[in-house]
């Protein structure tokens, strides 16, 4: 069929500069550029280019660049590029548009309209460089009292199993097929150097992963993919997925040309065959329901370890939260309206659900007036970009972060959103073994460690310049926060005041 669409992207080689090397045309696995041997130059098809910067940053002379086409965007602010370009994809192929990566519409950010409290007079801000901080978080349910037994120096109060992470910052759940084994290889080596988790996704967990075991989070999904007993006790945490940020209500569709024989074992599905995840789990309705899973998922681990629910964040999500903590989940995690995925019908991933900061605010509120906060974890995703993010989200009442984009960015990751062709030039949303080689797991984890030491001292920073000495004083302390560019009813929501007051 004809294809209208105008490229998006135009490339742009000096070739006053290339010297013909081909490097581009070999990094290029969607066939952008190519050596006419007629003309002895390197020609582009800019059609082709998804803008994912893999031939820019490895042309040895810097001779490309590429640029939006400027004709791609029409008059209309109404029909833009992106609405017309759907369109025309749309009448080609009959099917449902998908993407990957997240939610790039310009809705605000909540984040960049909230400022940090600092302190000056009175209530002297800390050094960290001179005076002890406490970064460590405790997961888990925690008992609202504790009873001691002084004679023998114990606890006598039973105590859920709890685990501690060394900062505040997970990584979220990328499962083994919508991502490289080499991706989750340089997150689970990050995991254990930096005394925190890696998340498996729905995928099951590859052999060559148990070792990182004290560092995993084990999911269960809708599709139950690679789920057995063995699984679960190879987990520290077990993590039941209801919904994701980026397609909350619908379930997901990795294909069959994913499912290469690793992926296969891994999952416990044939090779070549699509992995369906069914929008609900089959087996739940009602927070009933629920809540024989999650204790299913403890008998099967002997009450070793604690349970988190994922889930979307949606409109009723205080609600919903409340339902699982009373269904005996250890910890809830909420991921907001602009968390990644590999794949998601675009109509969803731009339209459907909440942001972060709202869902989180008023989850924490529900929680503590019904007093459930304790019994319950709170970990916010969907984005977390950086540290301030990270200190602005324990201020609204999370314990910790899931952090997803930004780990994926700092090991190469450029947001060209094509992660669901599964020609990913960086290695990361692919399972083509000539690309997958490009991403050596030791340097990507060492550039993980980087970024996370990189937070965790601004983290300490901020939290200095508070006058606060550990994470558990700033948690769902909303007075460290002000708004700016916000109405009194996104403040209400916030349950924060405005910058001035
Ligand atoms: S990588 Fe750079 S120098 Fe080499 S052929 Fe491509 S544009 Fe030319
Ligand atoms: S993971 Fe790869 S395909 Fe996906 S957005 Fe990043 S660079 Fe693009």
């Amino acid at each position: 069929m004809m294809d209208l669409t105008i490229p998006k992207y135009k490339v742009l080689r000096d070739d006053g500069d290339c010297i013909r090397c081909g490097v581009c045309v070999r990094q290029c696995s969607y066939g952008v550029h190519e050596m006419d041997e007629d003309l002895n130059k390197v020609i582009a098809h800019s059609k082709e280019c998804v803008n994912c910067q893999r031939c820019v940053v490895m042309c040895p002379t810097d001779a490309l660049t590429i640029i939006r086409n400027p004709q791609s965007d029409p008059e209309s602010v109404v029909y833009n590029n992106e609405v017309i370009s759907d369109i025309a994809k749309q009448c080609q192929t009959g099917g449902v548009l998908l993407a990957g990566s997240g939610n790039p519409k310009p809705y605000p950010i909540i984040w960049d309209h909230m400022l940090l409290n600092a302190s000056q007079v009175t209530n002297p801000s800390i050094d960290p460089l001179r005076e002890p901080m406490e970064t460590r978080v405790i997961l888990g349910g925690k008992p609202g009292n504790i009873k001691i037994d002084e004679a023998n120096h114990a606890i006598k109060t039973p105590m859920k199993p709890l685990r501690t992470i060394k900062l505040p910052i997970m990584f979220s759940a990328m499962s083994f097929g919508a991502v490289s084994l080499n991706v989750q290889k340089s997150l689970a080596m990050a995991a254990e150097e930096l005394g925190t988790f890696w998340n498996t996704g729905e995928g099951g967990l590859h052999k060559d992963l148990v070792k990182y075991k004290d560092n995993t989070i084990v999911q269960v999904a809708s599709g139950r993919f690679g789920v057995d007993t063995e699984y679960l006790n190879n987990g520290s945490i077990i993590e039941i997925k209801i919904g994701q940020g980026a397609k909350p209500g619908i379930g997901g569709h990795l294909p069959g040309e994913k499912i290469n024989a690793e992926v296969s074992i891994t999952r416990m599905i044939p090779e070549g065959t699509d992995a369906i995840s069914p929008a609900p789990h089959h087996d739940i309705y009602s927070i009933e329901d629920l809540r024989q899973l999650i204790y299913s998922l403890k008998e099967a681990t002997n009450y070793t370890k604690p349970v988190a629910v994922k889930i979307a964040a949606v409109h009723n999500c205080a609600a919903i939260a409340s339902g699982i903590a009373r269904a005996g989940a250890d910890i809830i995690a909420v991921d907001g309206f602009r968390g990644g995925t590999g794949a998601a019908p675009i109509a969803i991933r731009n339209n459907v659900g909440i942001p972060i900061e709202y869902a989180l605010a008023a989850i924490d509120n529900r929680l503590h007036q019904e007093g459930l906060r304790s019994s319950v974890s709170l970990i916010a995703s969907g984005p977390i970009r950086n540290s301030a993010d990270v200190v602005k989200a324990i201020a609204l009442g999370a314990d910790a972060v899931y952090i997803g984009t930004a780990a994926l960015v700092a090991i190469g990751c450029h947001l060209c959103q094509s992660c669901n062709t599964g020609k990913c030039n960086w290695g990361i949303a692919t399972q083509r073994p000539d690309l997958v080689k490009r991403l050596n797991p030791e340097l990507m984890s060492e550039r993980l460690v980087n970024l996370m030491h990189g937070w965790s001292h601004e983290i300490q920073e901020m939290l200095g310049g508070m006058g606060i000495n550990s994470l558990d004083s700033l948690r769902g302390n909303r007075l460290m926060l002000r708004g700016i560019g916000l109405n009194d009813r996104e403040l209400n929501i916030l349950g924060i005041k405005a910058a001035g007051e």
